[in-house]
């Protein structure tokens, strides 16, 4: 079905450079500056150039008065995984229909605000008109389990971060000075094996460190059984993602998570990276000094300083919401320290084979409560002060920082800094006498917000057919009727369409699109894993027999048993595999820090 979306303003800072339109791909679109209006054709599921032969549009849609852009794209909420689940078993008395009893407005389980069923968690998702999530902590061991329920995130493409660096195998290679071509290979294997499409690391050696009951490790600390430093595993990851080729840098939740004065470890971090990209996670939990009279305050300012200073870093922001979640994390250590905070007062800590730990915590954010309040505030301090929206992400780290169903209305906060004052003036009063909130009088724009959700995911992810309308995309399209609350704008997009199935109306789910024979036909959404180039060269028969002699040693079944066919993949868990996530030939890559 041929599609024209007419009239609308298309936002799409991916195809503008300096106010001229980068390509002549949709060559309605004259002298295109990123806010032009113009049309935007469509087919068979792909965005196309206008057809130049005459062909009429099948279906046209006036969309006067609107905005459009690309599926927006979260790089980091916890959809699939084993400690999703395990959140699930612990909480069950926290979901409804148990807080309504008696109420008799029953809910099922899965419609808990904070820990949706994976079926809800997409259609809220695609309710926002995102279309494309990743899931950051898949543990190798546990990949199936992960990607199983990321199929049951239905009509959402997915991918997830393969988690490394507490890993004994990896750990120990490094501690023998491996050469690099040979991290490089052991790296390359596991993503290939367990079908991600990029590295996470977890309080690098951390967890491993906490199984010897280590209790707090500084980015210099060596391991106790190894001598390996968080800093050595950083450089090393870093160059490793880089050399294999990856487009998305080590993804980084760095050490000492919440700890007051945590800033020193996060800047330690970023100066191990040795000028390798880097991204650090939900920075807002690792952006902490210890001034006042609380002995905590924000350290916004310090991280963007640092950001300057080392333009190869990126952040995704983890902002928190006022009200009940559960935090999880692979990080048992510091799960473990704020398990004595649960609410309500339960916890369930795991170490996990030879390969990671997790740490489910439920956590109430209260306003009331100073360190809450200016959690809060340094999160948005850190949107509004990092000048470059394309190396600050949107995230709430779903669900730690709160539900991702929050966009919406952080998106309206990022943009009136009338609602920011009205939101400052609800916390608690010395939280916002210290923060620097108030004076901030930033307003993010509709090219910003589409930058921080659509084009600039889509590139440190290397997703070149996503993020953008060009020709040739994918043909995720959201249409949003312009009105002066961006948080209504973004809540209820007018129109959603994935891979130009028109999805949503008005905030209504369009059953089975416009095809009427969708049902019979098995969904399978994509699985977007990276494409390593020379993988057979990278990994040698060699090398595999060396990991896996050494798997053997360490772990309690056969490594080969991670490896993901496929087959199996696309006929057992029901995802479609695509190969993409491989950097730009054009992307500068390794950037000289500056002095
Ligand atoms: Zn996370």
């Amino acid at each position: 079905m041929l599609t024209r979306i007419r009239g609308s303003r298309l936002i799409d800072p991916s195809r503008s450079v300096a106010g001229i339109k980068s390509d002549a791909a949709n060559g309605d679109v004259e002298n295109y500056d990123g806010m032009d209006r113009g049309d935007l054709w469509f087919e068979e599921g792909m965005i196309i150039a206008a057809p130049t032969d005459g062909r009429a549009a099948d279906r046209e849609i006036d969309a006067g008065g609107c905005i459009t852009m690309a599926g927006g794209i979260d790089l980091h909420t916890h959809i699939g995984g084993g400690k999703v689940t395990l959140a699930r078993m612990l909480l069950r008395d926290q979901m409804p229909p148990w807080r309504e009893a008696g109420g008799g407005d029953f809910r099922s389980p899965g419609e808990c605000d904070f820990l949706p069923s994976s079926k809800l968690t997409a259609s809220r998702y695609l309710d926002m008109g995102y279309t494309t999530c990743l899931e950051p902590a898949v543990m190798p061991c546990n990949a199936r389990s992960a990607h199983a329920e990321m199929a049951d995130v239905n009509g959402v493409d997915c991918g997830g971060y393969c988690l490394l660096g507490n890993d004994d195998v990896l750990l120990q290679l490094i501690a023998e000075n491996s050469p690099q071509e040979i991290i490089n290979a052991y790296v390359a294997w596991m993503v290939t094996a367990t079908r991600c499409i990029a590295v996470k690391v977890v309080n690098p050696g951390g967890i491993s460190a906490f199984k010897y009951n280590v209790r707090s490790f500084d980015v210099d600390t060596p391991h106790p059984e190894n001598g390996v430093t968080p800093g050595r595993i950083i450089r090393t990851l870093c160059r490793a993602v880089y050399e294999i080729g990856l487009a998305h840098p080590l993804h980084v939740h760095c050490s000492n998570l919440g700890v007051p004065g945590n800033i020193a470890s996060t800047i330690a971090t970023i100066e191990a990276a040795d000028g390798f990209p880097i991204h650090i996670t939900h920075a807002q939990f690792h952006c902490y000094g210890t001034e006042g009279p609380y002995q905590f305050s924000s350290a916004a300012s310090q991280l963007v300083e640092a950001m300057q200073k080392h333009p190869n870093v990126t952040i995704d922001v983890g902002q928190i919401q006022f009200g009940q979640t559960v935090t999880i994390s692979a990080d048992s250590m510091h799960q473990y320290e704020n398990s004595g905070h649960a609410k309500p007062r339960k916890s369930v800590l795991v170490d996990v084979e030879c390969e990671a730990g997790c740490g489910v915590v439920p956590f109430r954010y209260r306003r009331r409560e100073f360190v809450h309040s200016l959690q809060w505030a340094i999160g948005l301090e850190l949107f509004l002060m990092i000048d470059d929206p394309s190396r600050v992400f949107l995230t709430t780290d779903h669900p730690n920082g709160g539900p991702f169903t929050a966009y919406p209305h952080l998106l309206g906060l990022l943009s009136n800094r009338s609602l920011r004052e009205t939101a400052l003036a609800e916390i608690h009063a010395d939280a916002a006498a210290s923060s620097s909130l108030a004076g901030i009088a930033r307003e993010y724009s509709l090219d910003e917000i589409a930058t921080m959700t659509r084009s600039a995911p889509a590139k440190i992810l290397g997703l070149a057919d996503r993020g953008s309308l060009a020709a040739g995309c994918v043909a995720d399209v959201v249409v949003y009727e312009q009105q002066n609350s961006a948080e209504k704008m973004f809540a209820v997009p007018k129109l959603v369409f994935k891979s130009g199935q028109l999805i949503r109306r008005d905030g209504e789910v369009i059953a089975n699109g416009e095809t009427p024979d969708a049902a019979s036909v098995p969904k399978q959404d994509r699985t977007l894993a990276a494409a390593i180039p020379n993988f057979d060269d990278l990994v040698s028969q060699e090398r595999i027999a060396d990991f896996r002699s050494r798997y053997g040693r360490v772990g309690t079944f056969a490594m080969d048993r991670l490896w993901i066919s496929r087959d199996e993949m696309e006929d057992v868990l029901g995802n479609r595999l695509q190969g993409t996530g491989i950097r730009d030939c054009e992307t500068p890559a390794k950037t000289e820090v500056a002095s």
